[in-house]
């Protein structure tokens, strides 16, 4: 395989950028393109947009005021003039202009026109000293993603050498690239390089040129090619056939207060079906907050412990953990099974005495990243569990499954994550497309929807009073603290300020209060005394983001709401409604507001459905924080659009379906062009 021919310092840089391999430098492409094909007079130049001029140099001055800037004064051919302004600049440029100047070797000059104080003039243009009359370049000139110390032109230079030396071969089907108008790949990198002269410059900076759309398309088939080879790798592996009876899943079913919603049911044989496949599960439940994934999950424990396996369920935070770890306990210690609990807080004496109970009889092991430590050794791990999995690092995910399995075999568990944080369609298709997507669709039922209500934090006093009402008619309330991303400091100073300013305005009131910083017990303490009623009115940090669940509170408010994230306020909200008192989630906000805060505060008036939310949140906000943590470390998708290029992300699945049956080489020779050493950390 070609390498990059260059010095180790420059080597180490490239490599910075990616750019290890011919391969890497060929699917380079530029970022925009600048037309230097032409040059305009100063006096037909239109004002505000790229444009190449040359001048000649008639006057360099260093000046001092209002700051230090060297300043010239340029002249072209009709006798137009233009000053240059430098704000930064080296001693040496001063001398090449007085150079330019003494010469008379003219300047191309390549930036945009702007009014100045004496007319027009350029600010920090690139410039070149040319010959009279040196030719233009016939093409567009492409200017590429760079770090600093590698230069446009060496880029230029480096990535021409690749386009001689790679390996450019077709690897798609002939007729395959003629029925979905797909241009060839060499053909493709070519033009996009090096675009001819005359070539489109908007489709090619809207990237909607077919040359575009063709890489568009192999960087999608390459993302789809080995998500799903690791599935099927994965499936290779084998796992325990979680197979019973269905007994313990029917007794605790039995003991439910409540009917499973058909949604419920219907993931649950899902699940179950899956559990009795030689073969690993990695299915994704989807539901939107208080759709009742917990149970979901408790009924697929029930089977892995019928089978004899054990099982283990993780939560991101030890509030989440320890209220499933209450609830789970409730609902199967009853039936006999063993339930034990692992979190980071325990003493030492407690966690060896747990880490002991998970090496041997627990059936189920509830916890949280304290499951995933080295000194946790499963007895008989069959069932991975994780609960908002979004929260959790790809590592982390992994180091769970890696507990389990069977080392003689090879085998490894059934996994089941779980999230509330809906997955827009076109990232599970790309990202997410390895695995297997349950949706709990229907909320379970005599729920009330939430009525949101967004309040200027100039009518606080209305929001106590409504409080105050709440706590009167027997109900409890949420009260979210302004969030403070910057400083952890900062953000527990304004709990303590919020949960004591509160405390007086709601005199006579209980006023409690959690946050990050709390020790453990002390947390765990709160929150029971508030599920059992005792606390009025519970003063948070997002703390209680996830999962907390307390049927009563019918009040949430978030102040500062302009400062949250879309995902967090649909979470937060999603902490009341959950009994059958009518629930309202008052949304406190500080002007002047920021477009994007505006545009956020006014999706989560306007929709209650998650999907819908956070399909507008990715709109807003672009696909990155959606896979969050999942792809840390891995260039999301360079040149496809997950929203614009829906049909392309299709094509790209069946046609890598095809291709991993039909022509495995093709498969090999397109991932390592596209992904070369990089497809490890694809893998989840
Ligand atoms: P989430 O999907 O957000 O994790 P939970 O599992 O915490 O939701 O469930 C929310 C609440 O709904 C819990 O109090 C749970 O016991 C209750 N619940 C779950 N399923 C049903 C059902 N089918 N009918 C009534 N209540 C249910
Ligand atoms: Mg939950």
């Amino acid at each position: 395989m070609p390498g990059i021919a260059a010095t180790p310092a420059l080597a180490e840089k490239l490599a910075k950028l990616g750019l290890v391999r011919a391969d890497d430098l060929v699917l380079h492409l530029p970022l925009r393109y600048e037309d230097e094909t032409a040059l305009v007079a100063i006096a037909a130049a239109p004002w505000g947009e790229p444009v190449q001029i040359e001048a000649m140099v008639a006057d360099v001055a260093v000046q001092f005021r209002p700051r230090r800037q060297l300043v010239a004064r340029v002249c072209d051919a009709a006798g137009d003039e233009l000053t240059l302004r430098f704000l930064n600049f080296y001693g040496s440029q001063t001398k090449q202009l007085e150079s330019a100047r003494d010469s008379g070797r003219p300047l191309r000059l390549f930036g945009e026109i702007k009014q100045g104080f004496f007319g027009p003039e350029m600010v920090h243009p690139r410039y070149r000293v040319v010959d009279a009359a040196a030719p233009l370049p016939e093409a567009l000139t492409p200017v590429y993603p760079t770090t600093a110390g590698v230069s446009q032109a060496a880029l230029r230079k480096l990535i021409a050498a690749a386009l001689a030396a790679a390996d450019l071969g077709e690897i798609l089907d002939a007729a395959f690239c003629a029925r979905h108008a797909l241009t060839p790949f060499a053909d493709a990198v070519g033009f996009l390089h090096a675009p001819p002269p005359g070539a489109p410059l908007g489709a090619l900076q809207s990237r909607e040129h077919p040359a575009w759309r063709r890489i568009k398309f192999d960087e999608l088939l390459a993302q789809q090619l080995s998500l799903r080879r690791a599935f099927l790798a994965r499936r290779e592996r084998g796992a325990p056939v979680l197979a019973a009876s269905g007994e313990l899943g029917r007794q605790l079913r039995a003991r439910l207060p409540f009917a499973l919603t058909g949604a419920q049911q219907r993931v649950v044989a899902e699940i179950e079906r899956d559990l009795a496949q030689p073969f690993p599960m990695q299915r994704l439940l989807q539901g939107d907050v208080g759709s009742g994934k917990t149970v979901v999950a408790a009924l697929a424990a029930c089977r892995a412990i019928e089978a004899g396996w054990q099982a283990a369920f993780m939560a991101p935070t030890e509030i989440l953990a320890e209220q499933h770890y209450l609830k789970l306990k409730a609902w199967l210690e009853p039936l006999g099974v063993r339930v034990a609990w692992l979190a980071g807080s325990l003493k030492a004496a407690a966690k060896r005495a747990m880490q002991m109970e998970a090496a041997s009889e627990a059936q189920l092991v509830v916890g949280t990243h304290a499951l995933i430590q080295d000194a946790v050794d499963f007895a008989k791990l069959g069932l991975a569990i994780v609960d908002e999995q979004h929260r959790f690092g790809v590592q982390q995910r992994l180091a769970l499954r890696k507990k389990g399995g069977d080392a003689a075999s090879g085998a490894i568990p059934h996994q089941l994550m779980m999230s509330a944080t809906p997955i827009p369609r076109t990232l599970a298709m790309s990202y997410y497309a390895d695995l297997d997507v349950s949706v709990l669709d229907e909320l379970p039922p005599g729920r009330t929807p939430v009525k949101t209500k967004l309040i200027s934090d100039a009518r606080r006093d209305a929001v106590i009073a409504g409080v105050r009402a709440a706590v009167a008619e027997g109900r409890q309330a949420y009260w979210v603290c302004p969030l403070i991303e910057e400083s952890e400091k900062l953000q527990l100073q304004t709990a303590l300020d919020t949960h004591a300013l509160l405390a007086e305005e709601l005199a006579g009131l209980t006023v409690g209060l959690v946050h990050g910083r709390l020790k453990a017990d002390e947390k765990a303490r709160t929150m029971a005394a508030f599920a059992a009623g005792e606390i009025d009115v519970l003063v948070a940090t997002t703390v209680i983001e996830v999962g907390v669940d307390v049927p009563n509170a019918s009040l949430m408010v978030i102040e500062h709401a302009e400062r949250f994230g879309l995902s967090q306020l649909h979470q937060l909200r999603g902490r009341v409604g959950r009994g059958a008192h009518e629930s309202v989630c008052a949304l406190l906000y500080a002007g002047p507001l920021s477009a994007t805060a505006r545009a956020r505060l006014k999706i989560i008036f306007e929709h209650t459905d998650g999907f819908e939310i956070a399909r507008q949140d990715l709109h807003l906000r672009g696909p990155g924080e959606f896979i969050g943590s999942r792809q840390s470390g891995v260039p999301l998708l360079r040149y496809a659009d997950l929203e614009l290029d829906t049909a392309l992300i299709e094509l790209a699945r069946t046609e890598a379906e095809r291709l991993l049956c039909d022509n495995p080489a093709a498969v090999e020779r397109h991932l390592a062009r596209w992904l070369g050493s990089r497809e490890e950390l694809l893998k989840v």
